[in-house]
């Protein structure tokens, strides 16, 4: 960021703290380098110049709806800005075209109402407070006028408020594109409604999030020529399959299950399900309701809008019966069979659940047990049947679940998208991203690698475009912007995905290598990104590894990622439910075509998948003109009223806030048109307002006078660099 000029003794500043992020003081000495600052609280503390920023002392008091206003523009002055703002229920803010959203933790008054998109609509953007309704009201406006498509990207941390935020934009958009009283469903219902449906199948209670949506998601809406709502597509990406079996204290597993076990009782008893404590994909954790959710109405609330989106009644039916086998699933327990490494159903309850399991899928219960507890191997010789032990046999059951559900999950997707409808003569659309944020926790396994890789993708995606509509600003003003520069991260995206050679790659032959373990995976990357600085190896290590992302380093433990890379159906299992006796479950199983049985052909894996599907989007994203939404999460209580400094300074920073700030430094961060200027700074220099003046001359004989360099004059404002502005106003206090 800007470097700090005239930091004088009686200066008003920012200097860094561990705890707030960031006080204020005034400078009472100046020994060199250090500067001594006085806090308000009377305490002293030192600094080095370098790190003391000036505090804009004429920053209005309720702050300001665009951090451009701000004159200094620099990280204590955003934070303050947004803290300030916060206080008075002020959660949106803009940085140029950028929207901050800040999480309220609440249920604003008003807000989202009529009332309010009435007033958005048409509205020119930055004449009304900033809002998620302005955004998508230049999205729509710039498509109707253009006929170009737009897209809006929501980013932020878990429980930030993406889902919330993309779910305003759909009603907005889907009332300025909405047809007026129709008969039955139409589009935009449809559209509104996925999200309820998507949600109960999709999201799960997490610590950082009591609705946490485990996949990401990307709404693409389409309109025909006169701007109305003509079709829409939905895509996903990577829901997080472990979920299904496996759950910690205090999270949750699928909405679902347990609105399921919350249906009406002959439904309950149809599935004989009962209390969610009696299952073990549930009872692994010890939470069970949501505070302020009803599971039972939301479970009809559930079946209502899948009646919406067009998902008939047998469906729904077969969709929660394939749910409730998921719950008996996970309660078949294996003990040791009488063979050596063999297994059995434990008990007479493990034997009544294989039964409902086998009933519910509609397979025969005999092939079930089969498929769970033994394999197929082929020799060249002959084909034997191996049993597996019963730890085996669990994770054979476990692999099981997880599988169906993520077919049931995609059917879903596809379901809706069938039902909606595309809209081929479409001529433009909206896109609205809702993916997951940057995620570094103590453990980070595959999953944060495929996140923190889209990441890095989304970000390289908006660098470029800040970056250019930084240009576009200057060569409207005519003015030199040649020797700009900012950090690309192409570096870390080819470390990651570049073919041959990427982490992808390698892991993709790892797991083509039967002999492979994640220690011999991990060998071989510290071998090949040896001396590459985006990728560090940890001392002592042997199965981790650091890679230095863009929003900071992450360490990342291997152990998993050959098998959560494995994209792979055991054959059993396959087998087991392509002849499912109920087409439902039979047709999340299509038979594969000859050629893959043949096992060494087709090798799927799901980073190759996904890194496809991101190249996708990308593609997509970079045929719209973008916006962007970056959501904020004041605090980790999900309480309202806390703003916690150093935790937001932190998300501004992954969300690329501070980076298009510091590009937007690298420039000219400040502009004031000749008259701001000539208001704010004539008494520098009155003389040269005697008499008939040219404003433009006058801009720039008060800067040359002043002997500052490097500043641009444009055809209507000043352009000036970091700092300049602090160093005029410092200039204006010595008159
Ligand atoms: P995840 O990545 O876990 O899916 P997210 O960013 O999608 O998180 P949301 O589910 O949108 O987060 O928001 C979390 C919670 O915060 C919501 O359930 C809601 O209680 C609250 N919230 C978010 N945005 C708003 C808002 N604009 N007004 C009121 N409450 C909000
Ligand atoms: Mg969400």
């Amino acid at each position: 960021m800007g470097t700090p000029v005239n930091i004088i003794v009686g200066s008003n500043v920012w200097i860094e703290d561990a705890s707030l992020a960031w006080i204020d003081g005034k400078v009472s000495k100046i020994n060199g380098k250090e500067a001594e600052i006085e806090t308000p609280s009377g305490k002293k503390v030192t600094a080095d110049l370098s790190a003391v920023y000036p505090k804009d002392m004429e920053a209005p008091a309720g702050g300001v709806d665009d951090m451009t206003k701000l004159s200094y523009l620099h990280e204590p002055g955003v934070l303050q800005n947004l803290s300030s703002r916060y206080e008075l229920n002020e959660i949106y803010t803009y940085t140029g075209n950028i929207l901050i959203a800040i999480n309220p933790f609440q249920r604003l008054p008003h807000i989202y109402d009529a009332h309010m998109m009435e007033q958005y609509k048409g509205a020119p953007f930055g004449e009304l407070s900033p809002h998620v309704f302005a955004v998508a009201d230049v999205a729509y406006r710039a498509m109707i006028n253009e006929g170009k498509s737009n897209s809006i990207l929501v980013s932020g941390e878990s429980g930030a408020g993406k889902t919330e935020t993309t779910k305003m934009l759909m009603r907005y958009l889907a009332y300025l594109g909405g047809r007026v009283a129709t008969e039955g469903r139409t589009v935009e219902q449809q559209v509104l409604e996925s999200n309820p449906v998507l949600e109960a199948f999709g999201n799960a209670k997490t610590v950082r999030n009591n609705n946490s949506s485990r996949f990401g998601k990307f709404v693409e809406i389409q309109f025909d020529k006169h701007g109305r709502i003509s079709g829409a597509a939905i895509r996903t990406y990577l829901l997080e399959r472990s979920r299904v079996c496996q759950i910690s204290d205090p999270e949750r597993n699928y909405h679902c299950f347990y609105l399921l076990c919350a249906a009406p009782q002959e439904e309950v008893e149809k599935y004989k399900l009962g209390n969610p404590k009696s299952f073990h994909y549930l009872n692994q954790s010890n939470c069970y309701e949501l505070v302020g959710v009803s599971d039972a109405r939301d479970y009809l609330a559930t079946r209502r809008a899948m009646d919406i989106v067009g998902i008939s009644e047998k469906e729904q039916d077969a969709i929660f019966r394939v749910v409730a086998a998921i719950l008996h699933l996970g309660n078949i327990e294996f003990a040791k069979g009488e063979e050596v490494d063999s297994s059995v159903p434990k008990n007479d309850s493990a034997k009544f659940h294989l039964k409902m399991t086998a009933e519910l899928l509609m397979c025969d219960p005999q092939v079930l047990e089969d498929a769970l507890c033994k394999r197929v191997m082929i020799t060249p010789e002959e084909v034997i049947k191996r049993s597996l032990d019963p730890l085996n046999a669990t994770v054979s059951r476990d692999g099981l679940a997880k599988t169906i559900y993520s077919r049931l999950f995609d059917w879903l997707v596809d379901k809706i998208n069938f039902s909606i409808g595309q809209d081929p003569n479409s001529k433009s659309l909206i896109g609205v991203l809702d993916i997951y944020g940057f995620e570094s926790f103590k453990t980070n396994s595959f999953e944060q690698f495929c996140i923190n890789f889209t990441n890095e993708k989304l970000q390289q995606h908006f660098n470029q475009h800040v970056f250019k509509m930084e240009q576009e600003e200057y060569t409207k003003e005519e003015i030199d912007w040649s020797y700009i520069e900012f950090v690309d991260n192409q570096d870390v995206l080819d470390l990651i995905e570049k073919k041959p050679g990427g982490i992808i790659a390698l892991l993709d032959e790892a797991c083509m290598f039967p002999k492979s373990t994640h220690e011999t995976f991990c060998q071989k990357l510290y071998q090949t990104f040896k001396v590459h600085k985006r990728f560090i190896k940890p001392k002592l290590s042997r199965t981790n590894f650091t890679l230095a992302h863009y929003a900071g380093e992450v360490l990342y433990a291997a152990d998993q990622f050959l098998d959560k890379n494995k994209d792979y159906v055991v054959p059993e299992h396959q087998d087991l439910l392509c002849t499912s006796k109920c087409t439902f479950v039979a047709g999340l199983f299509p038979q594969i075509a000859e050629e893959s049985s043949n096992k060494s052909t087709k090798f799927s894996s799901i980073g190759s998948r996904f890194k496809l599907q991101l190249q996708q989007l990308m593609e997509t994203l970079n045929s719209t003109e973008p916006h962007y939404i970056r959501c904020v999460k004041p605090n980790n209580l999900l309480k309202p009223g806390y703003f916690e400094n150093v935790n937001v300074m932190q998300q501004l920073r992954c969300g690329g806030v501070l980076e298009a700030i510091r590009i937007s430094c690298a420039g000219y961060p400040t502009r004031r048109t000749f008259y701001e200027f000539l208001n704010r700074f004539n008494l520098l220099a009155p003389e040269v307002l005697e008499g008939n003046y040219d404003e433009k001359v006058a801009c720039k004989r008060i800067l040359e006078k002043k002997g500052l360099a490097g500043f641009q004059i444009g055809k209507t404002k000043v352009f000036l660099r970091a700092g300049q502005m602090a160093e005029l106003d410092a200039r204006r206090a010595e008159v």
